[in-house]
């Protein structure tokens, strides 16, 4: 696996790559490898000839008073564990390559980011296809892989990609959970021996929220209390939402008469979660999402 670290060396890079007719596969990371990361890599390396990783912890997408310091690193195990999932190219710039004064081109994202993380987390996603288009352009993938626990960020770079004409596939890859059924996430490591055991509550409230649909429930309003009443009984964490909108559109719907996401934010003391799941009308989980 060859590690790079500058821009210039991975485009150019990336250009011969395009010459010669190779496909390239991105997967875009914060690093602190999980299942969940290496599924991506794995699904890549099926798909293309030549995978490329992307660590950066993007100080774009975190507000002032969001956990950019406390985000956790390890980057000697990163290298082990993409060198073990086929990984070619390990892309780790550093930040003021990526950006050596203030940006003079800004995002504006004009729907999908009034609710769920976008409302909670103003110019998070602003941050996130800033970062994303950057890379597109030193990368040039053919088709980049992004987990659906993050179900918000494909619907908005799918709008990326669609708006803007990157000659790039999204694919979207199921979540990769824990035993308990938590999600894996970087930030796990951050919950205390009490959250973590806790922190299983938002799935399983989310799959409570499910089976109400499955059972006949088309009321989204009593989904959401539903499931919100279950977190809040459970742990020791601040709903921050509970939303149960259409997919990918992330409009409000008054019935369940299409696709649509059940997702949830929780603070904990030093790591906020989140969790989702999509379903179709009859409360079968979707599995793969276009
Ligand atoms: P992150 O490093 O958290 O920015 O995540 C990088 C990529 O990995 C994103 O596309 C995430 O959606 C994906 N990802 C994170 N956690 C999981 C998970 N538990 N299962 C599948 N994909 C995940």
């Amino acid at each position: 696996m060859e590690i790079i670290r500058t821009i210039d060396k991975m485009q150019t890079k990336s250009l011969g790559l395009l010459r010669s007719n190779k496909t390239i596969g991105l997967v875009p990371t914060m690093g602190f490898f999980h299942e969940g990361h290496l599924s991506l890599m794995k699904e890549a390396k099926k798909d293309s000839d030549i995978v490329v990783t992307s660590i950066f912890i993007n100080p774009l997408q975190f507000g002032p008073n969001e956990d950019y310091e406390q985000y956790p690193r390890n980057e000697e195990n990163d290298i082990k564990l993409a060198e073990q999932a086929g990984v070619d190219i390990l892309f780790m710039p550093g930040v003021r390559d990526m950006y050596p004064r203030k940006m003079m081109i800004d995002m504006t994202i004009n729907e999908r980011v009034n609710v769920l993380c976008g409302r909670s987390r103003p110019g998070h996603f602003e941050g996130v296809l800033t970062v994303l288009s950057k890379l597109f352009n030193i990368i040039l993938p053919d088709k980049t892989f992004f987990g659906m626990k993050d179900a918000q960020q494909i619907a908005v770079v799918n709008a990326l990609i669609h708006d803007l004409n990157f000659p790039n596939e999204l694919i979207a890859l199921p979540t990769v959970r824990e035993e308990d059924g938590l999600a894996k996430s970087s930030r796990n490591v951050n919950l205390s021996k009490i959250e973590r055991n806790e922190a299983v509550w938002l799935y399983k409230a989310l799959k409570h929220g499910q089976r109400l649909v499955v059972d006949g429930e088309k009321n989204p309003a009593i989904i959401e209390k539903e499931v919100k009443k279950i977190i809040e009984n459970k742990t020791s964490g601040t709903v921050d939402y509970v939303e149960l909108l259409s997919y990918p559109e992330l409009q409000d719907v008054s019935t369940i008469d299409q696709q649509v996401i059940l997702a949830t934010a929780v603070f904990f003391e030093s790591a906020r979660l989140i969790d989702n799941l999509i379903f179709d009308t009859d409360g079968s989980l979707v599995k793969h999402i276009k």
